[in-house]
């Protein structure tokens, strides 16, 4: 899932022009904290508060979805053709499908964002995220295990460990285990030391498309 923290309310603020439609997302920003629907309601609260106009709030379930964000505005349609703003409260790829399908509507729409996209996230408990993947575009976890040291380690090192490991721990944060121990672990275990004893080529940036977008053949 995609992590997401508020921004600060003053600058949110700043930025909304007029009237305002407020629209959540049902999955990541809901387990974030940051734009389901306690987070969208206490949103519109604040809002007035502030002397500021709310003329509906949604929560989509994924904001990300280009097709059930374009059926939210024509169900939401009387309230957001009286906003003069729009606040989304998801990830960056969320905010973007409504600029994308708002400016059919109206170009003149404010999109205002309400979050910063920190990262994607693994669900440890409800209360807990880590970031275990920062999608490089060519993963390397077949040759380490299943241990992403682009990620975890603090220096994303593909060669490791570096100079600065000491008594297994990792020399930027004493608190966390060097990952490349745990990848060493895990490959005796797995037997797949010899993929870690191979000198790993800098990764290959130019495999990576400078936009990402994949289209599926056929229906799912
Ligand atoms: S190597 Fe790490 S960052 Fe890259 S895709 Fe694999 S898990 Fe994600
Ligand atoms: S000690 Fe280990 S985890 Fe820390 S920076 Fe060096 S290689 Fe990476």
């Amino acid at each position: 899932m995609i992590v997401t923290k508020q921004k600060i309310l003053d600058d949110i603020i700043k930025k909304i022009k007029g009237s305002v439609f407020i629209f959540g997302c049902g999955i990541c920003s809901d387990t974030s904290r940051t734009g389901g629907p306690k987070e969208v309601e206490a949103m519109r609260k604040t809002l007035e508060s502030n002397n500021i106009k709310v003329n509906g709030a949604y929560v989509i379930d994924a904001m990300c979805h280009l097709q059930k964000v374009k059926k939210a505005i024509r169900d939401n349609k009387e309230g957001i053709e009286s906003s003069e703003s729009v606040l989304v409260l998801s990830c960056g790829s969320g905010v973007q499908s409504a600029v994308n399908s708002i400016n059919l509507i109206d170009k003149h729409k404010k999109i205002v964002s309400g979050v910063d996209t920190m990262f994607i996230g693994n669900i440890e408990s409800l209360s807990s995220l880590k970031e275990m993947c920062s999608l490089c575009g060519q993963c390397v976890l077949n040759e380490t295990s299943g241990i992403c040291p682009v990620t975890l380690c603090p220096k994303g090192l593909l060669n490791g460990p570096c100079g600065g490991m000491k008594n297994y721990k990792c020399e930027v944060d004493e608190n966390l285990d060097c990952v490349w121990v745990k990848i060493y672990e895990r490959s005796s275990i797995q037997n797949s030391l010899e993929d870690i004893k191979k000198i790993a080529s800098p990764k290959d940036y130019s495999v990576k498309q400078p936009v990402g977008s994949i289209k599926f053949k056929g229906s799912h």
